[in-house]
């Protein structure tokens, strides 16, 4: 159904004593003007919430992205400490720095929320805070920590005394008299057939406690590693260090020979351990690795 809007209105207003007043008007630019009057003022008002709605989103978005920041502040932080007691540090003034926010713990009382700019202060100033306790602190306490294990690492003895294949003669133990005697002898080492000359490694760095030519080990050198380990190189055919001289793993300390009790060319190696000989094939990782059996 259509409305049909009359063409002309007239609005009378009568007057006391005076002749009414007539306006006459068509009403279709009235109601368009009515229209404009309301609406400019609604498509602004609209406009303004549109604007806020989408201010309190990115601040909401804004305060996530604070909390996320400060969480992951705080776990560095976390970690930072452990890492300084397990580096037997004391726990410092510094460890408390960070304000406590964890949703976990029960908190009570009444607070306003932080706003998320200054969540993002309090964060741009703990990074340096937490950068300072990582460089000053913890790294060099890890540096130590890594140097002494890196230092136990080079002295422990599972270097190969001779280059290329490992050509084992005679093993570590009990073994039939190898000078055709009666009976047997304990065989304190692990020996290494080869040519005359073959140059002969050390194993592990150290100090060279001994280099002479004596007994039944004939021209032989003996390394104090440390950590309570010792390798003796023994029958060599000649020695290139003296007692004093720091040992590399990997230096040459002469080359292989058959001098002092020995049957034929090779490389007597013991490995001894708080003074006690011990079996050089749980220590040499090629042996382990290639001739276990
Ligand atoms: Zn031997």
């Amino acid at each position: 159904m259509r409305i049909r809007l009359p063409k002309h209105y007239t609005v009378l207003i009568t007057r006391t004593g005076q002749t009414p007043l007539s306006i006459t008007f068509q009403p279709l630019p009235v109601i368009i003007v009515g229209l404009v009057c309301l609406g400019t003022p609604l498509a602004w008002m609209s406009a303004l919430l549109h604007q806020n709605m989408r201010l309190n989103e990115r601040n909401e978005s804004l305060t996530q992205t604070a909390s996320e920041v400060m969480s992951d502040l705080e776990s560095l932080g976390a970690e930072i400490e452990d890492l300084r007691q397990r580096a037997g540090m004391e726990t410092g003034e510094e460890s408390s720095s960070l304000p406590a926010a964890s949703p976990q713990s029960s908190q009570g009382g009444v607070a306003g929320s932080v706003p998320p700019e200054q969540l993002f202060e309090i964060a741009k100033a703990k990074v340096p805070q937490l950068t300072a306790r990582l460089e000053r602190q913890v790294r060099p306490a890890l540096e130590e920590t890594l140097a002494a294990e890196a230092a136990r690492e080079a002295a422990f003895p599972d270097g190969k005394p001779l280059y290329g294949e490992l050509d084992v003669s005679s093993e570590f133990g009990l073994r039939r008299n190898p000078f055709g005697g009666r009976g047997y002898e304990m065989h304190n080492g692990i020996d290494f057939r080869g040519p005359i000359g073959l140059a002969v490694y050390a194993t592990a760095e150290g100090v060279v406690v001994r280099a002479e030519h004596s007994g039944g080990f004939g021209k032989h050198v003996v390394i104090d590693h440390g950590y309570g380990y010792e390798t003796l190189y023994a029958h060599l055919f000649e020695m290139d260090v003296e007692v004093g001289d720091r040992i590399q793993r990997g230096q040459r300390l002469g080359a292989l020979g058959n001098t002092g009790r020995s049957s034929g060319p090779h490389l007597h190696y013991t490995i001894y351990r708080d003074g006690q000989a011990v079996n050089p094939r749980y220590y040499i990782r090629y042996l382990r690795e290639n001739l276990a059996s």
